[in-house]
């Protein structure tokens, strides 16, 4: 089987609800349970679950804070360049008065550049927290928890993956669909495991997902989960864009109800190790005929 020490491993999905966290932390586990060293980065900050399933004791944690600006009143002449000048509405001058909106802001700074008299500092706030620690099987374990109502996802996912260990392999867990989070999780990776079901919806959000994959240019194959005997549309589409099958998950009552326990499927249903073991082979075909480092170098 291939040794997958280095490689950054991204599961992601067109949509919710596919089982992609059931995949990666099995995945994970199955990559642990072969001897490779396993790190588990869940960058589905709005929802994490890996923890449920890989259990790990935290030992550490810490507030992800990005810049927000600070107006001083006192030196603000209302000239309204600062509202002008942000792109994100984040700013608006009235009269007298200039008002920051820290949830709309990008923390790019730009306001400060601009301001003529210096009215501008920069403070932070609180987006969310990065804890990590050690979960079965030695996983190394990392997640980001964003605050309720947070908007800004991107600063929090850089920040756990900014936690990644040289000589390990990476799982990383990334949000569900297309948006900007998943842009920020996909960056760097080596390969993408698109997971999906075999219905209308999940191939309608799956061509989206990996035509996003294509435009960053990483290698993608897919896992069919709850698998009823082929889906024709889908493999039609797999096969006319040359996208692999990197394993099927058949539709099992008992996946389901180990899955609801909160349990790693491959220790109570150890039937499944060979699915999982198709899926590190089948991976390995695949990151094998992409030069890796060389992409790399270019990105
Ligand atoms: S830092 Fe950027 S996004 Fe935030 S208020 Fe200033 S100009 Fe707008
Ligand atoms: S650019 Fe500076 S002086 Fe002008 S409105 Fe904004 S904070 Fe006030």
């Amino acid at each position: 089987m291939t040794d997958l020490t280095g490689m950054n491993i991204t599961m992601a999905s067109g949509k919710g609800g596919t089982g992609k966290t059931t995949v990666a932390v099995n995945f994970a586990w199955f990559l642990a349970y072969t001897g490779q060293k396993v790190q588990y980065l869940d960058c589905d900050v709005e929802e994490p679950n890996g923890h449920i399933f890989l259990k790990p004791a935290i030992r550490a944690s810490s507030a992800s804070k990005v810049m927000v600006p600070v107006i001083d009143q006192t030196k603000c002449t209302s000239c309204g360049e600062c509202g002008a000048k942000c792109q994100f509405h984040a700013i608006v001058n009235l009269p007298g008065d200039t008002l920051i909106f820290p949830g709309l802001c990008h923390s790019c700074g730009l306001c400060s550049a601009v301001c003529p008299t210096g009215a501008i500092t920069e403070g932070t706030r609180d987006v969310g927290i990065m804890e990590n620690g050690k979960g079965t099987k030695e996983i190394e374990f990392i997640h980001g928890i964003l605050n309720v109502g947070e908007a800004m996802a991107v600063p929090l996912i850089k920040k756990v993956k900014s936690g990644l260990k040289d000589q390990y392999v990476h799982i990383v867990d990334a949000p569900p669909g297309t948006s900007c989070p998943v842009v920020a999780t996909l960056n760097g990776s080596d390969a993408v495991v698109m997971v999906t079901e075999p219905t209308p919806f999940g191939l309608h959000d799956l061509k989206i997902a990996i035509d996003v994959a294509k435009l960053l240019n990483i290698p993608t194959g897919v896992v069919i989960n709850r698998d009823q005997g082929g889906y024709r549309p889908l493999s039609d589409y797999l096969e006319t864009n040359n996208i692999p099958v990197l394993a099927v998950i058949p539709e099992d009552p008992d996946i389901a109800r180990h899955y609801s326990q909160g349990s790693i499927i491959l220790e109570s249903l150890p039937r499944y190790i060979d699915t999982y073991l198709s899926l590190a082979v089948n991976l390995g075909k695949l990151l094998g005929g992409h030069n890796v480092h060389a992409r790399r170098a270019q990105s």
